[in-house]
């Protein structure tokens, strides 16, 4: 058991899962885009063990960019705009895969692939380790997914609680008491 803050948690995925569980998601990458070149956009803060694990598994030619969404008050009469920041390459024409630690309502995936230019690119998938299927409410389903998990909140492995747990090698879930 560990405590974050005012929280107790419990291991809930142990590292050697996590680790198998993402070579897997590797291989399948490597087969499926065989012969091609792929741009990787991982989002911060949550997803850097992930994309760091991953990657050392890809054996396919390919570029990783870390993005993060930020939200501010812009000059139109809506009042906040979303932005994506740190993106450091050119997409036009490219493979890309967006890396996530979790979907949980989609609606980050959604705001990232818009603020991408979807159109322009050759394609886009998004390959996350967690997955939340019974609170999806977006347009784009995850296409990698490591683990399928029930509705509840989980730290450890890049995940926060207050920005707390991200350097965890488990992953832990919320102890309800
Ligand atoms: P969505 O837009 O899919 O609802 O939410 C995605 C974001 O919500 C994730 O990138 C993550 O930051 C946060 N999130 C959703 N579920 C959890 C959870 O169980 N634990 C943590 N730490 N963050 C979560
Ligand atoms: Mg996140």
């Amino acid at each position: 058991m560990i405590q974050l803050n005012d929280k107790s948690f419990d291991v809930f995925i142990q590292e050697k899962e996590i680790l198998k569980e993402i070579s897997d998601l590797a291989n399948r990458i490597n087969t499926d885009y065989k012969g091609q070149e792929v741009t990787f956009i991982a989002i911060l803060n949550g997803a850097f063990m992930f994309a760091a694990d991953l990657l050392k598994s890809i054996t396919i030619p390919c570029e990783i960019s870390f993005v993060k969404v930020s939200s501010y008050h812009g000059t139109v009469s809506t009042g906040r705009v979303d932005e994506l920041i740190g993106l450091n390459t050119d997409l036009e024409n490219k493979h890309v895969i967006i890396l996530e630690d979790i979907v949980d309502t989609g609606i980050t995936i959604d705001k990232i692939i818009t603020l991408l230019g979807s159109e322009s690119l050759k394609s886009v998938k998004v390959c996350t380790l967690l997955y939340k299927p019974a609170s999806f409410l977006g347009k784009k389903a995850p296409d990698y997914v490591g683990f399928s998990i029930p509705n509840a909140f989980v730290v450890g492995y890049g995940l926060d609680y207050d920005e707390k747990g991200r350097n965890f090698r488990e992953i832990y879930q919320l102890k309800e008491d």
